[in-house]
């Protein structure tokens, strides 16, 4: 049964309204004054209110702002009841929000057309309101559904061991030898082919499965690293990229403990790649983790830097050991351009700092010599070798290139 409200200081008149509204089937309630309407109004929630404009103390303008003002009351249909002649009054009501009015005295059809109409109306729009709220239910639902087939598809990429971990030398400048390496890991699809990481960390990043997939290649790398150094070769560290999901996991440095522990393998061997942008979230914290992570003996290095908030005060702020120049100030530098001065400049900043600095995406002799000028400590690129699968880095090694 729809409940109506009606608010209207001259009892003759409000008694006639209750009692014509009662006979429609209505469950009506009265008030005879603004501010036992606004009580009543925010505690039986009506389906409409009628109410007069001129009462004493909160008149019917009073009463409609408070309504549209308080959140439980703000939609429900308004509407005024005016003297014959007043324009003006239903002008200001309509402005203040009201539904619609009607003008004393009123025949009992025109009252019940009002409320009937309000009524019509506001059962309009929570049909609507309904179908929007399935709609973007389903919409929700479908793209949980969705994440979650993605996720089920890394899952079982992961299981099938379609996932592997390349390396890519990283070059003493100063020396032409193989220093490092850093492990980038790959999606070999039995029928795609190579899938791009681009296509699929943030796929990965999104459905949380990248915590997995950076454990394993945490792992697969250190014991690579462990099968290398066994076997003789003079690799100084293995670097290992770190997502921002799984740099903010709780556990981090002891779960990298553990990982190191279990292998073998010295901390001072790895290297832990994070990016600017994972900084930035949550500093305090991040200095936490990553002073965690030192104190294991483990190396950091800020990656990509001058790509993303390049606040230069944060190197100072955080216990990094490792800059790596992005490739974008690299890709045709030669003296006299404008990469040039920034390169330069990172290097002799990083160096003040005590920073190891680290150039990537080397494709040219050109860049190489640039880099060799100016003290830059180690670079990867293309020059010397794309990541490449273990086998083939290690007749890297063999080679002694
Ligand atoms: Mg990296």
């Amino acid at each position: 049964m729809n409940k109506i409200l009606v608010i209207e200081d001259d009892r003759v008149i409000r008694e006639n309204i209750l009692k014509l509204l009662k006979a429609e089937g209505y469950d009506v309630t009265g008030a005879e004054n603004g501010a036992m309407g606004l009580n009543a109004a925010v505690s039986n929630l009506p389906d409409v209110i009628l109410c007069d404009v001129m009462m004493p103390q909160l008149d019917g303008y009073g009463v409609l702002e408070a309504l549209r003002s308080h959140p439980v009351t703000a939609t429900v249909p308004f509407v005024f009841l005016t003297g014959k002649a007043d324009r003006s009054e239903v002008r200001q009501g309509m402005e203040l929000g009201a539904d619609d009015y009607l003008t004393k005295p009123f025949t009992k059809a025109e009252l019940v057309g009002a409320v009937s109409s309000r009524l019509k109306k506001q059962a309009a729009l929570a049909k609507q309101q309904d179908n929007l709220r399935s709609q973007s239910n389903e919409l929700l639902q479908e793209a949980a559904d969705k994440l979650e087939q993605i996720k089920t598809n890394l899952c079982g990429a992961l299981d099938r061991q379609e996932f592997q971990v390349y390396y890519q030398p990283q070059i003493d400048v100063q020396t032409g030898q193989i220093m490092s390496a850093e492990a980038l890991v790959r999606w070999l699809h039995p029928e795609k082919g190579l899938i791009s990481p681009a296509e699929f960390i943030p796929d990965a990043e999104a459905t949380g499965f990248i915590v997995q997939l950076g454990e394993w290649v945490l792992q697969t790398a250190c014991r690579q690293m462990q099968v290398w150094q066994n076997a003789g070769f003079s690799l100084e560290q293995i670097a290992v990229n770190l997502s921002p999901r799984q740099f903010y996991q709780p556990d981090l440095s002891s779960r990298v403990a553990e990982i190191l522990a279990e292998i073998g393998l010295a901390p001072s061997s790895l290297e832990l790649e994070l990016t600017e942008s994972m900084m930035v979230k949550d500093a305090e914290s991040a200095i936490a983790t990553l002073q965690q992570l030192k104190d294991l003996g483990i190396s950091i290095s800020i990656d990509d830097f001058g790509t993303g908030y390049s606040s230069l005060s944060y190197l100072t702020q955080y216990p990094f050991d490792v800059l790596k120049i992005d490739r974008c100030f690299i890709t045709n530098i030669t003296d006299g351009c404008a990469n040039a001065a920034i390169v330069k400049a990172i290097i002799e900043m990083a160096h003040s700092l005590c920073l190891e600095v680290i150039a990537e995406g080397v494709e040219t002799e050109a860049e190489r010599d640039f880099l060799w000028r100016y003290e830059c400590d180690a670079m990867q690129g293309y020059l010397f070798s794309p990541p490449v699968p273990a086998v083939d880095f290690e007749e890297l090694l063999v080679s002694g290139k």
